[in-house]
């Protein structure tokens, strides 16, 4: 019998509720498998634990977490403390300091679901965004001088270390090369930006030595958002800096249907931390305690959490089972339908026990 540790934090909003449904759907799955056993510990941070203590996690959280194979987290915001203190104090705090620097996001029209895009259902959308993750135009250098004043002036400068670029090739490479088309599509903007993305181009090209079987092509980013629209078939692996994929990754994700369903990986790749494993919407505090948040996103995320740890035949095994949901029409109301997160939830695990 196999065994893996799993953190489960639900933190804020729906996140309390699509987390507990997704371990519901865990334990059925472990059950059915029979082959591996999951030992999972919940922690209550977040907001509310921040009311009551002063912090969002406890000074020696990450401490504590460090102790486990994978991390599954729900949603981290609340509307009345500010981003800052919620988001710094729990989600990326675990990213940063776990050097989580390959942020993954498959996106695909699920059976049953239809994209926005006239003509378009499931097959014609099956892609992996690759979001560098620890650098680039989000790692905060830069400074305000002249305030107020009529020469005032604010920089914001993008970060590229060869080690960040490399690795992020490297990911970005090694899960193309896992996919049956075996096409990367690097996403630049070096036409415009001529230092850092050339830089990325040149790091591109080394590392696609290392991958002939890959074939690599370029793409600069506004010709690629385009794409994204009107070519969505002639796509399938694309890596992009911080900034550029998390723009085509919120875009990639409203053509698939809902943010209800889009998953992410935080991955540490060389495995010296554990990764976090999330859906992409954040705590939607409209829905909280409606009982209506969709939790495909939460499923689909423990399919990733899952292949990190090896177990792809689980893994594969709750995939059908979210399909077999959505394809059956049980959709909670953020994809048109009437069912609860609760009835989702029954429909996977029932799928699961079915399933052979
Ligand atoms: P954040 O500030 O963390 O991004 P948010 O509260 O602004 O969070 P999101 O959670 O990102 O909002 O989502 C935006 C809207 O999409 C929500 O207000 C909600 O109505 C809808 N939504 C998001 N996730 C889900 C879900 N799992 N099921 C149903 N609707 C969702
Ligand atoms: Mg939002």
């Amino acid at each position: 019998m196999r065994h893996h540790r799993i953190a489960a934090i639900g933190g804020d909003g729906i996140g309390q509720e699509v987390i507990p449904a997704g371990l519901d759907v865990l334990r059925a799955l472990q059950e059915r498998c029979g082959d591996f056993a999951l030992e999972v510990e919940e922690f209550p941070w977040g907001s509310d634990f921040y009311r009551e203590t002063g912090r969002m996690m406890p000074e020696d959280g990450l401490e504590t977490l460090k102790r486990f194979d994978a991390i599954y987290f729900g949603a981290v915001g609340d509307p009345h403390l500010p981003d800052d203190l919620t988001l710094w104090g729990l989600r990326l705090n675990i990213c940063q300091n776990f050097d989580q620097y390959a942020n993954i996001r498959p996106t695909r029209v699920l059976p049953g679901l239809q994209s926005p895009l006239r003509g378009v259902g499931p097959g014609d959308i099956d892609w992996v965004i690759v979001r560098e993750n620890s650098e680039g135009e989000y790692a905060g250098h830069g400074g305000r001088a002249h305030r107020g004043q009529d020469i005032e002036v604010a920089t914001e400068t993008s970060i590229f270390t060869r080690v960040g670029v490399e690795r992020i090739m490297r990911t970005a490479f090694r899960i193309a090369a896992s996919r049956p088309r075996k096409l990367l599509t690097v996403v630049t903007k070096s036409n415009a930006q001529r230092h850092g993305m050339v830089f990325w181009d040149e790091v591109a090209a080394q590392v696609a030595k290392d991958f002939p079987e890959v074939r690599m092509e370029k793409e600069l980013v506004d010709a690629m958002a385009a794409r994204f629209v009107r070519k969505p078939g002639s796509i399938d692996t694309v890596v992009a800096t911080n900034l550029h994929a998390d723009i085509l990754s919120d875009l990639a994700g409203a053509l698939t249907g809902s943010l209800g369903i889009a998953p992410t990986a935080n991955l540490d790749p060389e495995r010296r931390f554990p990764s976090m494993f999330e859906p992409i919407h954040g705590s939607a505090f409209d829905i909280t305690g409606k009982g209506v948040a969709n939790p495909v996103a939460t499923f689909w995320t423990a399919c990733m959490m899952l292949d990190h740890l090896g177990e792809a035949a689980a893994s594969a095994r709750l995939m059908r089972g979210i399909e077999a949901a959505t394809a059956g029409g049980v959709l909670t109301p953020d994809l048109g339908g009437s069912a609860s997160t609760k009835d989702v939830t029954e429909a996977v695990i029932a799928a699961i026990r079915g399933d052979n």
